[in-house]
């Protein structure tokens, strides 16, 4: 497997780290010292466990010393979002309603982590509680893109991204509701993989819309966030989600390509609002699938044209329900006042931002008596449409194709005021989302303004390995037009 030269893949780190030939300590300080350069222009972090890490970095070496294999990412450092519990380490959700809150246990993807060998290294920003496509709704300020500073990550996973694109880590991990792994990792010219729902376990994931939430990879390379993906993957009793499928197994069949699979290009995620940039880049993926054997046509999945407006009840809905619990009796900050209930309401209005209020009244008055009918229910049914329609699609498809976000990274600020065409972000995301099916994003050139254009294939329900070789396709077909153009070059 061919890699994007600039970044050392987690894959070789790894083998380099258990074969004793790099020391797991020296692969964190190099990742350290790239932040202590970078950091202040992207605030990719709420926080560094720069001491933990070392500490774990001197462990995989004496383990390696003593001849055991600390295993499959040993010495690799790892970005967390923010909304991942980490035992003793705060985890904020970029809210200040979760200030000195530490949680009691790992979520089981740290853990998971942890048994592979990779070491931790800091707290990625996101938009509070992973409300947001720009990781500008965080109560600790914004992440900026590392392509172009004064333009936004993406988010909500904003920081995870920003920390793979500035090299700050070979890998991480973000959550995805509604296109929170992929939109990031389109702006910041990274891959980014939604799994299918309940792939990951979600233990010790924060909760924003429990039908819809799912851990996954950011990586530089499909490669490295096929491999981290493996290591999270697989049923986990403590989430009852989670699919009891034993883990994929993704890297080994990377290079299989796409011959003969059926793609379809969707119809509805290429019309309006989608920059003719960003659509010619998914045209010219389209034929480079093609140029690669797979047989590509346009398509309709017609539901999807309500994923949006499905999406913006149904998620605020289970939001509202599951950010109750912030009441300043058992997680982070209270605000006192003279009664309980005036306790509450001090401590929430000084806790959340204005996103996350705006979430808590929509989806209160969508589930609200009277209403309930024509909003939340009205919603469920699309959302059984889009799964209809999906359905239908992969009758005749393998695969589907569309952009991955509707723009390049637009500047900080932009869409600030607007929470809808904020929200439009996400229109070719959201639905992979209601239908709980896998997603990548994977880098594929640079639109007008010379920033990255992601492009995202679509895949059914566990179908993320055929998904993951058509990735690596459009890669390798990046990397040929590179090569191409290097020879050019005199
Ligand atoms: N941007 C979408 C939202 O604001 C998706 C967020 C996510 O996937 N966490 O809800």
């Amino acid at each position: 497997m061919r890699h994007a030269s600039t970044y050392l893949p987690a894959a070789e780190i790894a083998d380099s780290v258990r074969r004793g030939e790099r020391a797991a300590v020296e692969v964190v300080e190099e990742h350290l010292a790239t932040i202590a350069e970078r950091e202040p222009e992207v605030h990719a972090f709420n926080a560094l466990t720069d001491a933990q890490a070392r500490m774990a970095a001197e462990l995989i070496d004496r383990r390696v010393a003593a001849g055991e294999d600390p295993g499959p990412l040993a010495g690799v450092p790892v970005a967390l979002k923010d909304n991942l519990c980490t035992a003793g380490v705060p985890t904020t959700c970029s809210s200040r309603i979760l200030e000195g809150w530490l949680p009691p246990y790992d979520a089981t993807v740290v853990t998971r982590l942890g048994l592979a060998g990779a070491i931790a290294i800091g707290k990625t920003n996101l938009d509070e509680f992973a409300m947001g496509s720009s990781t500008e709704n965080s109560a600790f300020g914004p992440t900026h893109n590392p392509h172009d500073a004064s333009r936004v990550p993406g988010g909500s996973s904003g920081g995870s991204a920003a920390a793979v694109a500035a090299g700050f880590a070979p890998l991480a991990l973000g959550s995805d509701t509604g296109g929170s792994i992929r939109q990031p990792a389109a702006l910041c010219g990274v891959v980014g993989v939604k799994p299918t729902y309940g792939r990951v376990s979600r233990y010790g994931l924060i909760a924003f819309a429990s039908s819809l939430d799912q851990i996954g990879p950011l990586a530089p390379t499909v490669a490295d966030a096929a491999l981290l993906l493996e290591v999270v993957a697989g049923h986990d009793p403590l989430d009852s989600t989670s699919v009891p499928e034993p883990p994929p197994s993704l890297v080994a069949g990377l290079d299989d390509g796409v011959e003969g699979l059926r793609v379809g290009v969707v119809a509805e995620l290429m019309g309006q609002g989608v920059a003719p940039d960003v659509r010619r880049r998914v045209e010219a993926a389209a034929e480079a699938l093609a140029g690669a054997g797979a047989k590509v046509e346009e398509t309709s999945v017609a539901a999807l044209a309500y994923g949006l407006s499905a999406y913006y009840l149904i998620a605020p809905a289970e939001a509202s329900s599951n950010l109750a619990r912030y009441d300043g009796v058992r997680y982070g900050l209270r605000v006192d006042a003279p009664t309980t209930a005036t306790m509450n309401v001090a401590t929430r209005t000084a806790g959340f931002g204005p996103e996350v209020k705006r979430r808590i009244m929509l989806g209160t008055y969508a589930l609200s008596a009277g209403y309930y009918d024509a909003y939340y229910g009205k919603a469920q049914k699309v959302r059984t449409l889009v799964i209809r329609d999906f359905a239908a699609a992969y009758e005749s498809f393998d695969l589907l194709l569309s952009p991955t976000s509707p723009t390049t990274a637009f500047p900080l600020g932009a869409k600030a005021a607007d929470p809808l065409s904020m929200y439009l972000s996400d229109v070719c995301t959201i639905p992979s989302n209601l239908a709980g099916d896998p997603a990548v994003s994977v880098p594929f050139g640079t639109g007008d303004d010379g920033l990255p254009v992601g492009v995202q294939i679509l895949a059914p329900a566990l179908a993320e390995a055929t998904m993951l070789r058509a990735a690596a396709v459009l890669e390798d077909a990046m990397l040929d037009q590179a090569m191409a153009r290097a020879e050019a070059t005199p």
